[in-house]
């Protein structure tokens, strides 16, 4: 995971499952958040059921709120924490003119279609600000009548169709079960992170979106077109896995290359250095030592017996078996390092480094993927020539096809580094891996 400086929540069935309180580790954790990043919920919900589905239970756990940033009412309002109460940045509102206009088309849209529900307690046409709400039953209706009033949307987009064109500066759209959301156009997810991005002067790449509706269509789509990364979770759950490798600071790096033929000179460099404090996890083999090869250096050589019992001790993180011989990784060899308060540095080839790096994420651990490359295709084949020698070799085409296949996976990494020269790319790693610390 890339480092960040902000990480940004969306609400329901992202923190809490849909409008209900978020529960006590859910709450425990964000505390832990708030003390290390700043942190930012944006949400369709207005600023009381923040509060209530979250940042009242912050509160009573005395959280440092001031890392906080609450951007309710679909995200067009601001709130910042600041002597000891929520204080409004900015509010985006409808003006009465709009509010008369769209209820005008609503009701009248409601009348000539006929639809009018049998009963309902409360207003259905709610003004919300920055929003005109339409919600055939009313807002608290048994969600099991909501479910059953309009399964195909067959009954809104009816309404929708009589009203858009008398409505053309106004988004408009379906969600949930019963309701028609009524908004100026560009009062999106996307509005409200440009805000905060602008008020904390912080760069996209800075910053991370967490949401559970991410795909196109879905309210939290257009928080990725401002450029933030973004993390897709199914639930509260998830959320609260990410959180935890963020607050625990048990980092993990991998770093790779599309080539074999320079890939230890890097590494020698920075090795040693102190202030990265970091040790190479070291592979097991059943394969033979060569003649240059040290144990405990280049593998741990062990025989085929020893690589048997380690299955049977579930003590291998991942491995794999190349032509007879077996390659893994243990838990034994993390620990060592762990223990010795380094950070754990693989270096795998690339098409370990996915399997790995989900491997690791589920026990806790801040993955951060690296990947090195060469400037240009034509300088990774020259590179690979210098080891190989002969361009017609089977060897070298081989080694040239899987290199060049390689180099298509970068998309997968945190960061990719191109190394065209091998003191800056040494700099460049040093930096990323500094940040984490
Ligand atoms: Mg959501």
């Amino acid at each position: 995971m890339r480092k960040y400086k902000l990480i940004i929540f969306d609400l329901d069935d992202t923190l809490t499952p849909a409008k209900s309180p978020a529960d006590k580790e859910m709450i425990f954790l964000l505390k832990k958040l708030l003390d290390k990043y700043k942190v930012a919920i944006i949400t369709w919900g207005k600023l009381e059921t923040i509060k209530k589905q979250v940042v009242d239970m912050l509160e009573k756990e005395n959280a440092n709120l001031e890392n906080l940033y609450i951007l309710p009412t679909i995200w067009t309002q601001f709130y910042v924490f600041k002597d000891w109460d929520w204080q409004l940045i900015y509010k985006e509102s409808l003006s009465e003119n709009e509010v008369r206009k769209i209820k005008a088309v609503l009701e009248e849209a409601l009348e000539k279609l006929n639809i009018k529900p049998k009963k309902t307690r409360g207003e259905i046409i709610e003004n919300r600000w920055s929003q005109i709400t339409y919600s055939a039953l009313w807002q608290s209706a048994p969600l099991e009548e909501k479910k059953k009033f309009d399964p195909d949307k067959k009954i809104r987009k009816k309404i929708v169709e009589y009203i858009k064109d008398k409505l053309p500066d106004y988004e408009i759209s379906i969600w949930w079960t019963t309701s028609i959301d009524i908004t100026r156009k560009g009062f999106n997810k996307a509005y409200g992170i440009k805000k905060l991005l602008n008020y904390l002067q912080l760069d996209p790449k800075d910053v991370l979106f967490v949401g559970d509706a991410i795909f196109p269509w879905w309210n939290d789509r257009p928080a990725i077109f401002t450029g933030v990364d973004y993390y897709k979770v199914e639930n509260p759950e998830d959320t609260k896995k990410l959180i935890k490798k963020l607050i625990t600071n048990k980092i993990v790096i991998i770093m790779s290359w599309p080539s074999g033929a320079w890939k230890t000179t890097l590494w020698e460099n920075i090795k040693n250095d102190e202030e990265l404090n970091i040790d190479k996890v070291i592979t097991t083999t059943t394969r033979k030592p060569r003649r240059w090869e040290n144990n405990g250096v280049d593998y741990w050589f062990v025989d085929v017996e020893e690589f048997k019992k380690k299955i049977k001790n579930w003590q291998m993180i991942e491995w794999a078996q190349v032509h007879w011989n077996f390659y893994w990784s243990t838990y034994d060899e993390l620990e060592r390092i762990l223990n010795s308060w380094k950070i754990p540095f693989y270096i795998v080839d690339p098409q370990w480094v996915e399997t790995l790096s989900d491997v690791l994420s589920e026990k806790w651990f801040n993955v951060v993927t690296i990947f090195v490359v060469p400037p240009s295709e034509e300088e990774l084949r020259k590179r690979l020539l210098k080891r190989w020698e002969d361009p017609d070799s089977e060897e070298f085409k081989l080694r040239l096809k899987e290199s060049l296949n390689w180099l298509k996976l970068k998309d997968i990494f945190d960061y990719v580094i191109i190394n065209d020269d091998l003191k800056e790319a040494e700099k460049k790693l040093k930096n990323i891996i500094l940040q984490y610390k």
